[in-house]
């Protein structure tokens, strides 16, 4: 279907930032919900806290004199997890609406209540 015409299919990322609530919408963590700990607009990943985590071996330290497992978390695809709405609870999809003095705000879809507070 590639040049078919005019109309293009934008599929935009969620306008997800940072301490964001999100839920996982797919994979194994389907569920899950935390907190936003690190964005990389650029590969579509986003950092959640306590999901998706992983064991690294950590090397003993020089401090500690010990190593061990330590449990991080490894990124999720961005499109695989979606905003949960504060005022609704509801995993949400959000828009961009302009206030009159010119300020943006992001709003729920659906309860239109803006998220940031
Ligand atoms: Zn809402």
């Amino acid at each position: 279907m590639a040049g078919s015409g005019a109309v293009e299919v934008q599929k935009k990322h969620p306008k997800i930032r940072k301490d964001d609530k999100v839920i996982v919408i797919a994979g194994k963590e389907k569920g899950k919900i935390g907190g936003v700990l690190k964005i990389d607009s650029e590969k579509g990943r986003v950092l959640v806290e306590k999901v998706n985590m992983v064991k690294r071996h950590s090397k003993p330290s020089m401090q500690t004199g010990q190593g061990g497992i330590i449990e991080k978390e490894a990124p999720l695809n961005i499109s695989n997890v979606m905003i949960v709405c504060n005022k609704c609870t509801e995993p949400t999809r959000i828009e961009s609406r302009r206030l009159e003095d010119g300020s943006k705000v992001r709003v729920c879809k659906k309860c239109g209540e803006p998220i940031d507070d």
